[in-house]
């Protein structure tokens, strides 16, 4: 009951300090109420429809003598009315707060919820301050909402009283969008991008040639670039020699308008074994990163000159930017693109393409084995395959009984396709490559399963077998697509979730 009065006696600083300019309503102290009436009742939502204060200088209470008031000093402190917000329901209430820390509540008429029926009151005052900061220290809306979700009572749940976890997953969200928006340090947002800057390079690296994290600002399109003096040494001592990748999300960066995209430039795990054994696992390293409101080539190498410049001007002009041996990227043509483009002056990807063809059939010279070979991500491309293969099956359907032939076709050719085409991706050599392709003709092409037929799909079935003993081909589809040298394909239920 005490802590109830000191709470009330504290209200008037809290909103003070929070927003003085500004005539905001108040609820701090529905808050204030909620806390106790939902220990009495956890199964309505209330409104709160109006209040009222006590005015009277008399009641206050000096803070030492808090503890002393007796149930004779009671004075009237605060009431307030409040009705259940759920259609039927007719649970309304009366509570008063007295001086002394005593709160009456008189509910009246009967608990009446509808079960498809969910409801919360606005998350408000402290509770809002108090999700959005648990928001910006890491959780997503969407876990921190599963977690609360597990603090409802058997009541809440019951009779709908959502009020912990907010009427739809778009409170939780909204929240952490409002709590971003106030890191911002000016409204203006090329000023709060300058001042960030400014911000960062006194305190990462000042005094050096390269200070703070934040680069280049460019408002519109938005591009931000960012890296650190560290990434720039880090690039002069590995760059050169280990694998490198990069990526783009567009789920990091709240955004009101266009869609802003985060790059990141990483390198695979620099600790030693990874270098000698080819092993890629283990933490990688960003080196620098890019937020853009663009997706397009150019971008992506406007963001690379910038980082090369910067390493010119730190480890001087005429030192040789190191160029990664191969890039891993999503099977995206911006990131082919913009790699052939940055690391091999290529202009165009038939210029890549001619260069590959001449490496594969020996003929290369030794400048186009020392260009960097631009990889794309085999999960990528095994993916698109599918959605091709089921776009062109969907495609033939036409009477319903090739429909039926096709959802067969679909559920059966689908993985054979992706199982060859995995076969041709997993080749040593252009030769192998060229063997493999001939037996997928022959098999394909046989009008009957014919002796020709029977030899072709063994010979691939034995190449699956090999490729799988042979550890450095760790592949997905030839690990659980099993075709026999009959031609029967055979692949898990999970396969279809790829
Ligand atoms: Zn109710």
């Amino acid at each position: 009951m005490f802590t109830l009065l000191f709470e009330s006696k504290l209200k008037p600083n809290v909103t003070s300090a929070d927003t003085p300019p500004m005539q905001k309503r108040d609820s701090e102290w529905i808050n204030l109420f909620e806390k106790y009436i939902s220990k009495v009742n956890d199964t309505c939502v209330f409104m709160y429809k109006d209040h009222h204060y006590s005015t009277s200088k008399s009641i206050k209470v000096p803070d030492d003598k808090r503890f002393l008031i007796s149930t004779d000093d009671k004075k009237f402190l605060i009431s307030t009315d409040a009705k259940c917000k759920f259609t039927e329901c007719t649970c309304s209430f009366h509570a008063i707060i007295y001086s002394n820390g005593e709160l009456i509540i008189k509910f009246k008429g009967s608990i009446c919820h509808s079960p498809s029926e969910q409801r919360a009151r606005p998350i408000r005052g402290t509770s809002r301050r108090s999700i959005a900061e648990k928001l910006t220290s890491g959780s997503s809306p969407d876990q921190l909402r599963l977690k609360e979700l597990g603090h409802l009572t058997d009541n809440n749940r019951k009779f709908g009283n959502y009020n912990l976890v907010g009427s739809s997953p778009h409170v939780f969200r909204k929240i952490r969008s409002e709590a971003k928006t106030s890191l911002m340090l000016d409204k203006d947002l090329s000023v709060s991008l300058e001042k960030i800057k400014e911000e960062q390079s006194q305190e990462i690296n000042a005094g050096k040639s390269i200070p703070g994290y934040l680069q280049t600002i460019t408002i519109c399109p938005l591009r931000l670039i960012l890296f650190t003096e560290g990434g720039l040494v880090l690039w002069n001592k590995v760059g050169g020699n280990v694998p490198v990748s990069w990526d783009a999300t567009g789920g990091i960066v709240m955004s009101r308008g266009k869609r802003i995209f985060y790059y990141e430039l990483t390198i695979s795990n620099i600790s030693t074994p990874s270098i000698t054994t080819k092993n890629l696992s283990g933490p990688s390293f960003p080196v620098t990163s890019m937020l853009s409101n663009t997706h397009k080539t150019l971008d992506l190498v406007h963001w690379l000159q910038d980082f090369e410049l910067a390493y010119r001007k730190l480890f001087g002009f005429n030192s040789q930017f190191p160029k990664p041996p191969i890039v891993h990227s999503d099977g995206a043509l911006v990131f082919q693109q913009a790699a052939l483009r940055f690391f091999n002056g290529d202009l165009t990807i038939s210029t890549y393409l001619k260069r590959c063809w001449t490496i594969v059939n020996k003929t290369a010279t030794k400048e186009d084995l020392r260009k960097t070979l631009v990889h794309s991500c085999l999960a990528h491309f095994v993916k698109n395959l599918k959605h091709q293969a089921v776009k062109h099956y969907s495609k033939q359907k036409v009477s319903s009984v090739s429909f039926i032939f096709n959802v067969y076709f679909d559920c059966f050719q689908v993985p054979f396709a992706l199982w060859i085409m995995s076969l041709l991706i997993n080749s040593n050599s252009i030769e192998e490559m060229a063997g493999i392709w001939e037996h997928v003709c022959t098999v394909l092409l046989s009008p009957t399963q014919n002796s020709s037929y029977s030899i072709s799909i063994s010979c691939l079935s034995n190449a699956a077998d090999n490729m799988n003993k042979d550890p450095n081909k760790d592949n997905f589809i030839i690990k659980n697509v099993k075709v026999d040298s009959k031609g029967v394909c055979r692949y898990p239920t999970t396969f279809n979730q790829v």
